[in-house]
């Protein structure tokens, strides 16, 4: 992902995975030149995103264990576990307290607790991190468990406040923005107040739109333009500090 080539945009969240036809997902992010995480949500799905991603020159894959899956899918940790070693993203990870997932809560703190344990031993993962409605939760076991010398944590589609995105910030955290975060004021007055050199961009494809259709990583100047209308700032200036930023995560 470090490759000099002049990429036109960064995708750091998308479930690449979950669009009707995988393969070719894959190839269309590979053709608008977007580098492009490749989030799973159950290590099962792990080998053959692994195996599509090999030889990709922009998509990557990360190895996940989705909160909202825990509930079911809890003794999949041990495979997560197993397939660690041959990933350098992990994601999508984190907590979720949102009321249809409260309930499962006390086992996905377990099982990110694992994950944040076992970056920690392994070092060098970069982590895509899913914090809804538990943002001091989260941060409180990344500053517990993950040694910033030891991992990096990307939060995807924060929604926390802005003093929770600067505590965040201070842990080291990156952040990486949607078209979706800046449709409401307190959206658009928080990614205003991100700090620069922290910001990347994502589509969270398929969950988010673009004009009706699911987002895909080639949609990303959406994404790139709405944050440059929010910060009053040139589009192409969002786009090269994103490029930066992720230069600088990778290194
Ligand atoms: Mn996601």
């Amino acid at each position: 992902m470090t490759e000099n080539l002049c990429p036109v945009g960064v995708d750091f969240h998308c479930h690449l995975d979950l669009y009707p036809d995988h393969k070719a997902a894959i190839a269309r992010a590979e053709a608008s030149r977007i580098y492009t995480l490749s989030v799973t949500t159950t290590p099962r799905a792990w080998p053959r995103n692994h195996e599509l991603t090999r030889d990709t020159h922009y998509v990557r894959a990360a190895l996940g264990l989705h909160p909202q899956l825990v509930a079911e899918r809890s003794d999949e940790l041990s495979l997560w576990e197993r397939y660690l070693p041959e990933a350098r993203y992990v994601g999508e990870v984190g907590l979720d307290a949102g009321p249809r997932f409260y309930k499962s809560l006390e086992s996905q703190r377990h099982v990110f607790r694992t994950v944040l344990e076992k970056c920690a031993e392994a070092a060098g993962k970069i982590l895509s991190v899913h914090s809804v409605r538990s943002v001091p939760a989260v941060l409180d076991m990344i500053e517990r468990y993950l040694p910033r010398d030891r991992g990096v944590v990307v939060l995807h589609w924060f929604t926390g406040s802005k003093s929770e995105a600067r505590r965040a910030a201070a842990l080291g955290c990156y952040f990486s923005v949607n078209a979706e975060m800046v449709r409401s004021d307190r959206g658009c007055g928080l990614v205003a107040d991100l700090p620069m050199d922290r910001i990347l961009t994502e589509t969270d494809g398929p969950f988010t739109k673009i004009n009706g259709r699911p987002a895909e990583p080639s949609n990303m100047n959406v994404t790139i333009d709405l944050i440059a209308r929010v910060r009053n700032v040139p589009s192409h200036e969002i786009a090269k500090t994103v490029q930066v930023n992720l230069q600088a995560l990778l290194c």
